[in-house]
């Protein structure tokens, strides 16, 4: 059964002057104990604003967050009561960690908060337990140091303790190794993982990058301008891309074993999706119809109107006119893969 679920989630932003945009549209998912949900899509792609929407820092227009089946609180203690157990691991470790407080002091609060009586000497206990968990030694020492004076890995795992300390069931993991030097991103992938199948936790994992969605995660969303165009078990959304924007993401994803020629064409592909993304956001905003059909290969003229979510077939679905017939009977097809 699904610990976290989230329905239909719409949030607009309004910007100074009036107007304002549309950031998240009708946004559905579940997460079971134990589960890994990667939540894949390019910068702007309205992935953070779902963390934060899901996380309570951002108000929703609608929808709804179900927590083992009641709704998320709102204020008071029952927000309280929520964000204990739903926790955010944001991508800047640095700038999620008071540089004036010591470690000790950001792990203490949350353990503090949820056993008021606890003796100084079984806060340290339990500090220092906290810290071994997330492999940072020896543990006193790190206790005692203030985050610049770790390095950018050693302030992540002191983020990801600070997550655990209240005894979550959710990890919402905001980009949480983007801005980790490419020598330690596993690691701390690796840890995730682990403490994802140790304390039966459900994991989203927020990333752009397709090869460790499909390898941390069971099931992957790819979300384009503030909708899911696709979900569906991990090996399947990424060897047989269905929706011509995850189509675009696995081409322009590095492979470890690929030729010089295909990497540069990677490159370019990367380069081609940017300025494109970039041309896109000059456009006056779509409002009605298919959002990726300024960069459809494929755009046709149904798709000026909103697509139908297709059933492929297995637990696969992609929001797209290519599978209309799809949309009722189901199957298993996905041309232009
Ligand atoms: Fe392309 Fe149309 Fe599918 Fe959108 S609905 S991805 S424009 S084919």
């Amino acid at each position: 059964m699904s610990v976290l679920e989230v329905r239909d989630l719409t949030v607009d932003y309004r910007q100074r002057g009036g107007g304002g945009f549309r950031a998240v549209s009708h946004c559905s998912f579940a997460i079971a104990r134990g589960e890994t949900l990667a939540l894949v899509g390019e910068s702007g792609s309205g992935k953070s604003t779902v963390v934060r929407t899901v996380g309570r820092l951002l108000r929703p227009a609608g929808g709804e967050v179900l927590l083992d089946g009641k709704p998320a609180g709102r204020r008071g203690a029952a927000l309280r009561a929520y964000r204990r157990r739903v926790q955010l691991i944001f991508q800047d470790p640095f700038a999620s960690l008071n540089p004036m407080h010591t470690v000790r002091h950001h792990l203490a609060r949350p353990i503090l908060m949820l056993h008021p009586g606890h003796s100084r000497a079984r806060l340290d206990a339990d500090v220092h337990e906290l810290l071994r968990s997330v492999n940072l030694t020896p543990a006193g020492e790190i206790a005692r140091s203030r985050p610049h004076e770790l390095s950018g890995g050693q302030r992540q795992r002191v983020a990801i303790a600070r997550a655990l300390a209240s005894g979550p069931e959710v990890l919402l993991a905001d980009e949480p190794v983007s801005m980790l030097d490419t020598s330690i991103r596993l690691e701390i992938l690796n840890l995730l993982d682990r403490l994802k199948r140790e304390r039966n936790l459900a994991l989203l994992y927020v990333t752009h990058d397709l090869a460790t969605a499909r390898h941390f995660s069971s099931r992957i969303m790819v979300m384009y301008r503030g909708e899911i165009v696709e979900q569906g078990p991990a090996d399947e959304v990424i060897l047989r891309p269905a929706h011509p924007y995850t189509q675009l993401l696995a081409a322009a994803a590095p492979d470890p074993g690929a030729s010089r020629e295909s990497l540069a064409q990677a490159r370019r592909l990367r380069q081609e999706a940017r300025r494109d993304a970039a041309a896109e956001r000059r456009e006056v905003l779509l409002d009605a119809g298919c959002r990726f059909r300024l960069r459809c290969p494929h755009a046709m003229e149904a798709c000026a109107g909103s697509p139908p979510e297709a059933q492929l077939g297995g637990g696969h679905s992609a929001r797209c006119w290519l599978y209309a017939q799809l949309t009722v009977t189901g199957g298993s097809s996905a041309p232009g893969g």
